[in-house]
């Protein structure tokens, strides 16, 4: 049996200190913005025997089945790759290169998780211990670092397999620069990769805080949550805290403290995680988007992230909710303690 070892050396090039350990924050790629001027020179990265491949299916990553030491991210030398599956993939992006200065590279093909690729016999993948997984899922297997890498790969395959016509003229566009843009045929107007930024924020006053249950995926997991909401055009981040947090639960806010920001690649949004101070306490929910709103005591609070609430559930770590909550519960959050 081909057993596939896929270490690769990616170095630390993560260019900041990692102030909360997020899922899906931590990427350490270095994205090599000096070798992306050339297209033909990117062309020869990509298609280089060097390159190392991370291929995605349904943008649901390729990981290793084995769990000794650790779960990890399947690459595979470009040359196996090629041979591994039965048709080029649709879509291909530069994640950047290696510490030794080799290509990274990711394939998205048909497929997901779910239902299986066409694309990726299961008799090859079993022979490589490898296997599809949804990207959830296999956000909390693989190590943190690569939870990045993964981040990165999905949202910017995710965002180029919806981009494929331009917005003005609707002429079909094409990748430039590995991915970090797209250019019209007709117009030769420049579209970039998208990230919506996301608002999540715990309101708090003395001992308590607001946690809600939006309605959808919370509600069905009777799970609750910081309050959470798409930014405005022309708005600043502590406006749309206050905005979304008078929406959702009638409440009017005051001082708005940054906390943390995480990656979410569902599909490609920014987290930036934040707590804030009540002015008023008497809540009233929107009914429509909401579908209990309340607040709860430190206590309840504490035993929730314990997992010990026989009245409270809450997200657990893959999610900024959790370390929002733990802050503030720990009296870690600043001057919302
Ligand atoms: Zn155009």
């Amino acid at each position: 049996m081909f057993g596939y070892h896929p270490k690769i050396s990616i170095g630390a090039h993560n260019l900041s200190q990692q102030e909360t350990p997020h899922t899906f924050a931590g990427n350490p790629i270095d994205r090599a913005d000096q070798l992306r001027r050339d297209e033909s020179d990117i062309h020869d990265l990509m298609h280089s025997p060097n390159a190392r491949i991370l291929i995605l299916a349904g943008l649901d990553p390729l990981i290793t089945t084995s769990r000794n030491p650790s779960t990890a991210l399947g690459w595979l030398p470009y040359g196996k790759a090629k041979e591994f599956v039965n048709a080029e993939p649709n879509l291909s992006a530069l994640l950047g290169v290696t510490s030794e200065g080799n290509p990274l590279v990711a394939w998205n093909l048909n497929g997901s998780a779910r239902s299986g690729s066409d694309q990726l016999p299961q008799s090859d993948l079993d022979q490589l211990n490898l296997e599809i997984c949804d990207a959830r899922e296999s956000a909390m297997l693989i190590s943190g670092e690569e939870t990045g890498i993964l981040a990165q790969a999905r949202a910017n395959l995710g965002w180029h397999s919806t981009h494929q016509f331009c917005a003005r003229c609707g002429d079909p566009t094409e990748m430039r620069r590995g991915g970090l843009m797209r250019e019209c045929v007709g117009c030769s107007a420049q579209h970039f990769p998208r990230t919506d930024p996301v608002i999540i924020t715990v309101v708090t006053h003395g001992d308590r805080c607001i946690l809600g249950q939006s309605a959808g995926r919370l509600s069905a997991m009777k799970m609750y949550s910081a309050l959470a909401g798409f930014m405005d055009h022309g708005e600043s981040m502590e406006e749309a805290v206050r905005r979304e947090v008078w929406e959702e639960a009638g409440i009017r806010v005051g001082r708005v403290q940054y906390h943390s920001t995480q990656p979410w690649p569902f599909p490609s949004s920014l987290m930036i995680g934040s707590h804030s101070e009540a002015l008023t306490t008497d809540i009233n929910k929107d009914d429509f988007e909401m579908t209990d709103v309340r607040w709860w005591d430190r206590e309840e609070v504490l035993l929730a992230l314990a997992e010990k609430s026989e009245n409270l559930r809450v997200p657990g770590p893959i999610a900024i909710a959790h370390h929002l909550i733990k802050a503030w519960a720990t009296g870690q959050a600043g001057i919302f303690v």
